[in-house]
């Protein structure tokens, strides 16, 4: 592929990302291929960090949190199987990478960050890229969306040391919720559906996430 001023300088590192750290370990939606190819991942990283933007791990982006690995984005956006219906509640913004993969694949995305600053960052590049299908909250997620509503997905990307309750209340009847679980370093990525009020749930991996920090998560 040749580097041109739409793809930006990284286009070639980004499809090896996509045939080597993706499709090469098991990735097969071609929509979540697509959307990584085409999201300039460089944009999402501290300056500093630039040339490692394509690297298959997490890197950190300020206030101790870290914009994560390609391969888990992809694995959690896969799990969610969104279409372009799909109004979805994200919790943890972090860089926005994750959220702008989200927008890419649903009609719509609400994404809530308790760092001011992490959002504001992350709303001028959603902003600079033309992802303009994205609600921002800042505060804590763990209660789920301020208002009263209900959503067809919702991904967790901190650990919880269980299934918020207040975010299955705001799943709608056969949504789909994916979050990583678990009180220590390395946790269970948990895939729930909802049906007839509860959630039927199934382990995808082990991954290793930072913290949510809240309420109905962990204490600061
Ligand atoms: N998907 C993001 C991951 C960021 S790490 C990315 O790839 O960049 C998880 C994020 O969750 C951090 O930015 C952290 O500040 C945020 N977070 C932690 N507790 C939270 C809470 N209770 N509500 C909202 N965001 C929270």
């Amino acid at each position: 592929m040749i580097s041109g001023p739409h793809n930006g300088k990284f286009a070639r590192e980004r499809e090896r990302m996509v045939q080597h750290d993706l499709k090469g370990r098991g990735i097969t939606e071609a929509g979540v291929l697509s959307a990584m190819g085409r999201v300039l991942r460089e944009e999402f990283v501290p300056e500093s960090y630039e040339s490692q933007a394509y690297a298959d791990g997490p890197l950190p982006i300020g206030m101790g949190q870290t914009i994560s690995q390609p391969y888990i984005v992809a694995l959690m956006t896969q799990e969610l199987r969104l279409n372009n219906y799909c109004e979805v509640l994200e919790v943890g913004t972090g860089s926005g990478y994750q959220t702008a993969i989200l927008a890419k694949l649903a009609k719509r995305v609400y994404t809530i960050e308790r760092f001011a600053d992490l959002s504001a960052k992350a709303q001028a590049v959603l902003g600079r890229l033309g992802i303009n299908n994205v609600e921002f909250y800042v505060g804590d997620g763990s209660g789920g969306w301020p208002e009263k509503r209900t959503f067809d997905r919702i991904i967790v990307t901190a650990a919880v040391p269980e299934v918020p309750g207040q975010l299955i209340d705001q799943l709608g009847a056969g949504g789909i919720i994916v979050v990583p679980v678990g009180e220590g370093g390395v946790q269970e990525l948990i895939v729930g559906t909802k049906k007839e009020g509860k959630l039927i749930e199934r382990v995808a991996c082990d991954v290793r996430f930072v913290k949510l920090v809240g309420k109905y998560a962990f204490e600061e």
